[in-house]
Formats: structure tokens, sequence, C-alpha cells
């Protein structure tokens, strides 16, 4: 039983080693820029602080527990409280990415709220994306502003600094991620022709609606 939960561990840190490469092999982050944790049972396994992902192994992960203990020989992520709040405060995440991809970041240093310009808005809970008012890196205080900003969704902007992506596991949350910026890239462009025509609050309840079941077979359907 305790070996098979300390495999378990060891294969959830070697996800989240290939989670922090991938995001730089996707250029959504580089050096020791952005972060990712997956939750445990006892709270979670983040990324070390100030490591790139090239140079991180599966024993660099530090596992943190609910109440901010931290196992490892290295520190945490300077971000891991807003790591474990978003835990706290979403029962729904199972993994966190935050990164400083290019399109969100230059969105999020303008301090826009991505409006819904494009129905796949929708695929992060509601019908804009909202940005996180600015606060010092590592802080309790921009983990409350990511809190409020992420407030029925799944992803937000940071101002002058990024984005936060959660997801089920690791690579769902990573696959948002790179999703994310991909909008954030086709709204910058829209940008440069000039204000976008909207959705409507109606066509985005719709979507919101669809999205629920996206890509899960349905009951009753015929295969
Ligand atoms: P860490 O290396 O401490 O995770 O910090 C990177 C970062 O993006 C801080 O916001
Ligand atoms: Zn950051």
């Amino acid at each position: 039983m305790k070996k098979e939960a300390h495999t378990g561990e060891r294969a959830l840190r070697e996800r989240l080693v290939a989670t922090a490469r991938a995001m730089a092999a996707a250029r959504l982050n580089t050096g020791t820029a952005g972060n990712a944790s997956v939750r445990t049972a006892d709270g979670m396994l983040i990324t070390p602080s100030g490591l790139a992902p090239d140079a991180c192994t599966a024993d660099d992960i530090v596992a943190v527990d609910r109440d901010g203990t931290a196992h490892g020989r290295l520190a945490p992520s300077s971000e891991w409280r807003l790591h474990r709040d978003v835990y706290a405060a979403r029962p729904e995440a199972g993994a966190i990415v935050h990164a400083h991809a290019p399109f969100a970041t230059a969105l999020a240093c303008q301090r826009l709220e991505i409006p819904p310009f494009h129905y796949m808005i929708a695929r992060f809970g509601g019908a804009t994306v909202h940005c996180a008012r600015y606060a010092t890196f590592g802080t309790q205080a921009l983990s409350d502003h990511v809190a409020a900003a992420l407030a029925a969704r799944n992803a937000c902007l940071i101002a002058n600094h990024g984005m936060v992506v959660f997801g089920y596991d690791p690579e769902h949350a990573l696959a948002l991620a790179i999703e994310f910026e991909s909008l954030c890239e086709q709204y910058w462009r829209t940008l440069q022709l000039g204000a976008p025509v909207l959705l409507s609050e109606a066509e985005m309840a719709e979507v919101v609606e669809r999205f629920r079941w996206y890509g899960r077979p349905q009951p009753g359907a015929k295969s």
C-alpha cells in the first residue's frame, strides 16, 4: 500500500516535470519563468523556485502540505500560495500552470479583460476572461487577486505578469494553457484590425452550455 502510494507520487512528479518542459517547448515560458503543480491527497506537488525545466528532475519537485509546509531539497515555487489557494477554492482543479506566455503577457501588460471576440472564450468558463490586479510576484496579495479573477473561470491574465490556467490533471492544464495562449494571440491580431465585433450574452451563454458536454460521449447517442 505504502509502496503503491510512493509509486503514484513518483509518476506524478515525472508528469509535472514533463509538463514544465512541454510549457518551455511550446514557448509558453522561457528560462525560469512560470511554474506548475498537481493536487495530491496531502496538498500538492509543485515545481521548485528558480530552476529551468530542462534542469529539473522528479527529485527536485517539492511537496507542499495544505498548511504550507514544504518537503524537498529545493524551495517550492515562489507562487506556492497562489497554487494552494486555487486548490482550496476550486475542488475541480487537479493541476495548475502559470506562464509568462508572450501573447497573454502582452494583453496582461495592457491590463485587458478579454471580451467575447471568439466563441472559444467560453472554454474558460464564461463570456470573458478577467485580468487579475497587479501585486508583487509570490505574495498573498497576488494570490487573492488571482482568486478573484478566476471566479467561475479556469483561466485568467495577471496584470503586468502573465496567466494562470487550471485543468483536471497536468496534461489537461497544459493543453488548456496552449489553447488559451492561442486565443490571446488571436485577440492580439484582431485588435490590429480595429475593434472586434463581439458575441452577445445569449450567444456566449449557449456556447458555455455546449462546453459542458463538448468532447464527451453523449448518453443515448448511437456510435
Ligand atoms: P518560481 O521560479 O519561483 O516558480 O517563479 C517564477 C514565476 O513565474 C513567478 O511568478
Ligand atoms: Zn510568474
